[in-house]
């Protein structure tokens, strides 16, 4: 039974990684096929509406507690590749949110990192080690300083190891992009890898946005470069990046910029500033990243706007099943 008391209100289920036993490789958090036709039955093919049924009845008010809807976030080529048939089978049109600086040859590098550690090392604690190894900074004093916040994290994102937390720390407290950039560079090129090379396999191509538009799955925003401390962003910064991804997902989707209402916010990460900004572009429906009440982004209960629904991650998920 996937509905209790603590999930009993209407929410999104989010999607990242899938894997088959072809060209994506089962990595951190990925399901499979069958791992996702058994999510659909433990949730219940009947609590799970479409999208646009999903938005229509958040507009009028009228979702129902056991009432879900899936997503999809980061435009990941293995949605495409593994998901979207078992959605096509099952009939399911979900939501996709896509940044867009992917599309200007800059895309997020972050999947290319997770691909790259994910699939060239024999683990990923293998991974960490090497990364330390590379990075040569003493990080004692920085574990030692951010215990709490890191004791804190485990709890709130329970399907991480305290090994990738601490990692995520380093990469996002302790060092600036430019330096974690370069200690992720000097690892490929050790390993022989051109990170470019990598990208088709991996990402989104416009083409992949077209087809599930018109399959009639809603394509929304997810910021333009998909920055993991979006809040930490002014209201000018975070105001063009919406923008810009928008105009580049109406300019791809040949449609006005007034037909794209749905997002995401990245890394769960915003501020009154972003859900201002949101409103001002017509944007109609947002999904966080956390099934709680975060008091600290001003939030006094569970879906607390339009703009805040709360979404299950689907790697808790296959863990109520396993
Ligand atoms: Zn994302």
């Amino acid at each position: 039974m996937y509905f209790s008391k603590k999930n009993n209100f209407y929410h999104g289920i989010m999607f990242h990684h899938f894997h088959d036993d072809k060209l994506h490789k089962s990595s951190q958090g990925s399901i499979n096929k069958d791992n996702f036709y058994n999510i659909i039955k433990f949730i219940g093919k009947k609590n799970i509406l479409d999208a646009n049924i999903f938005f229509e009845k958040l507009k009028d008010n009228k979702l129902k507690d056991n009432e879900v809807c899936f997503t999809f976030d980061d435009a990941i080529k293995s949605q495409i590749d593994v998901a979207l048939p078992v959605l096509e089978d099952l009939k399911i049109k979900s939501f996709f949110f896509i940044y867009t600086s992917l599309f200007e040859g800059k895309p997020d590098y972050l999947e290319v990192y997770r691909h790259f550690r994910m699939n060239y090392f024999n683990s990923v604690n293998e991974f960490y080690n090497y990364f330390y190894k590379v990075l040569d900074k003493d990080l004692k004093l920085f574990f030692q300083n951010n215990y709490q916040k890191i004791k804190a994290f485990k709890i709130k994102n329970p399907f991480y190891s305290i090994e990738d937390i601490k990692f995520r720390f380093v990469r996002n407290f302790f060092l600036t992009n430019d330096q974690y950039e370069k200690v992720m560079l000097s690892m490929f090129k050790e390993k022989k890898i051109n990170p470019n090379s990598l990208i088709k396999q991996i990402l989104f191509e416009k083409k992949d946005i077209l087809t599930l538009d018109n399959l009639g799955h809603l394509i929304g925003l997810h910021s333009h470069e998909h920055n993991t401390f979006f809040e930490k962003l002014n209201f000018d910064q975070q105001k063009n990046s919406y923008e810009k991804c928008l105009s580049i997902l109406s300019n791809i989707l040949s449609k006005p910029k007034n037909e794209i209402k749905c997002m995401s916010h990245p890394c769960g990460s915003y501020n009154d500033d972003t859900l201002e900004i949101l409103k001002d572009l017509g944007v109609e429906l947002g999904f966080k990243h956390l099934m709680t009440v975060e008091p600290e982004k001003g939030m006094k209960k569970i879906n607390n706007s339009f703009l805040e629904i709360a979404r299950e991650d689907h790697t808790n998920i296959i863990k109520k099943i396993i």
